[in-house]
């Protein structure tokens, strides 16, 4: 049987559902992710999404962006971020969806780590992402495959015909005039990390696989605050807003050590903190807490409320109790390489948006709810080249429906020894010496007899190693200690 559609969109995060949304009026359109549709970053995304607050803001906001990215972005994509926000948010307004706004209906705006101003909109308290979520997988009537995992690309001539899918047991092919990849970034690579569980960079591994080129995977970005100490593999992020907002990093003696690595103390930018908070540790021993004594109980639980749930199953009461706190790792600023209107480096009819992408636009550090941002506008965007793009016509390009092997045995603790060894060697401080044995090690456990999908990941892991070797002196997220190794 050959089934086949005029889109087929990979992910059902803010990129994805974006995409289909502004697409399924005019083009029939199969949505599939890897498990349940929520089980993305977007659903818990916290914080909120960053928009300029006026006209005049436009311009700081880019600046703030640009700035954050370490003089790494590529400005017109920053550009397009910042200027076509606005109109990317007011249409999600119109369409219905409701951020926090004050008694009088007023949107309420927070501030976040390097923006010159509070410009972060949010939804739910500290839920955006899962208001979000929920909005959009409501208003969506095209169809999701769930539990569907892509396991290829197919590819001929320089040109993408759809993806093989793993589904219920069985290996099939679906066929697109357009792919478009929302699959989101690489968290389940490293050992601490606050991404979902389906993210786990298969898509980039598969790019790879092709000599499609990603870029900038050196760039990993390091969330400061998540409490790590529980089982979870998803570890509880405590978001950025909590410091915009007042909350302290103090050591077991209260002491707010960040002022000796930054005057911005708290509010400097998230790589300067996390990289911060991990070589206090490392130099001193001490652990380090997040201080959340400043907030009133009744407003920090209205204001955080899934923050203050989630930590309270924990053991914890908030905000009277001091919360250990560690880097984790948290988002990708590299991706798989894209112009501005998301299309694939040198492959025809193949589109990458969100996360998973690099169009340049974050640079080496991206600036704090510019994220859920991206996956708007670009989205917007690449559904507005697909609406002029030609339709699905019976294609004679069949490909075979081949049995790959997945997973075998053994795959579980090479999985978990890869996790270890980018935590380790590729995470918060590198140097050239540990990079090279984390190499030597990816390079003979791709070697080994293993399924693909620990194939993808080694794939994509090497790259970042790789990316990483290449770029001899720190850069934003990047940072060597000791230049050169
Ligand atoms: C805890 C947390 C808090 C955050 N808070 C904020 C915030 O406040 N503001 C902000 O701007 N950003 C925030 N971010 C970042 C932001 O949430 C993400 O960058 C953004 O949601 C990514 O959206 P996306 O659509 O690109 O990918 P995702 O939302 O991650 O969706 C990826 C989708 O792809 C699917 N998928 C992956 N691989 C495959 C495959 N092989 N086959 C089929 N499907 C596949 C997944 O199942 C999933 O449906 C946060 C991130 C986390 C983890």
């Amino acid at each position: 049987m050959k089934i086949f559609y005029d889109v087929l969109v990979v992910g059902t995060g803010v990129a994805g559902l974006n995409t289909a949304l502004n697409l399924e009026d005019s083009h029939s359109i199969l949505v599939v992710s890897k498990d349940y549709a929520w089980e993305c970053n977007t659903f818990y995304a916290q914080g909120g999404i960053a928009v300029p607050i006026s006209d005049e803001d436009v311009f700081v906001h880019i600046k703030d962006t640009l700035e954050a990215g370490d003089g790494h972005c590529n400005p017109d994509a920053v550009e397009i971020l910042c200027s076509e926000a606005r109109q990317s948010i007011q249409g999600l307004i119109d369409k219905g969806f409701q951020f926090d706004c004050d008694e009088k209906g007023k949107l309420l705006y927070t501030r976040e780590a390097a923006h010159s101003c509070s410009r972060i909109l949010h939804a739910g308290g500290d839920a955006t992402g899962r208001f979000l979520h929920l909005f959009m997988m409501k208003k969506l009537k095209s169809p999701i495959l769930y539990n569907t995992q892509v396991t290829d690309l197919l590819i001929s001539d320089g040109k993408c015909f759809g993806v093989r899918v793993s589904h219920g047991g069985s290996i099939f092919n679906i066929y697109a005039k357009n792919v478009v990849i929302a699959s989101g970034g690489v968290g389940s690579l490293y050992e601490y990390h606050t991404n979902a569980r389906t993210i786990s960079a298969d898509m980039h591994g598969i790019c790879l696989s092709h000599s499609i080129p990603l870029i900038d995977m050196e760039m990993m970005q390091f969330h400061p605050t998540a409490f790590v100490q529980s089982s979870a593999v998803r570890k509880q992020l405590l978001s950025e807003s909590l410091r915009g907002e007042g909350a302290k990093v103090v050591d077991k003696d209260g002491r707010r050590f960040l002022f000796d690595y930054d005057s911005r103390g708290e509010l400097s930018a998230r790589n300067i903190v996390s990289r911060a908070i991990f070589d206090y540790k490392q130099r001193t021993g001490k652990e380090v807490y997040l201080d959340l004594s400043g907030f009133e109980s009744s407003h920090f639980r209205e204001r955080f409320p899934s923050i203050y749930y989630n930590m309270k199953v924990m053991g914890y009461d908030l905000p009277n109790q001091k919360i250990p706190v560690s880097p984790a790792f948290h988002y990708a600023m590299g991706g798989i390489k894209t112009d501005l209107n998301c299309a694939v480096e040198g492959v025809e009819n193949l589109f990458a948006v969100g996360e998973a992408a690099n169009t340049g636009v974050h640079g080496a550090n991206r600036l704090a709810s510019n994220s859920l941002l991206e996956g708007l506008v670009f989205s917007d965007k690449v559904a507005k080249v697909l609406k002029k793009s030609q339709k699905y016509s019976h294609s004679d390009m069949l490909f075979c429906e081949k049995e790959d092997i997945l997973m075998i045995e053994g795959d579980k603790l090479l999985k978990n020894e890869l996790r270890s060894i980018m935590w380790k060697y590729a995470g918060i401080i590198r140097n050239g010496k540990e990079l090279e044995k984390a190499l030597i090690r990816v390079e003979d456990m791709l070697r080994l007899p293993i399924g693909k999908l620990l194939r993808l990941r080694l794939l994509t892991s090497r790259e970042i190693i790789k990316s990483a070797l290449n770029r001899k002196v720190s850069l934003g997220a990047h940072y060597i200690r000791g230049e050169n190794g």
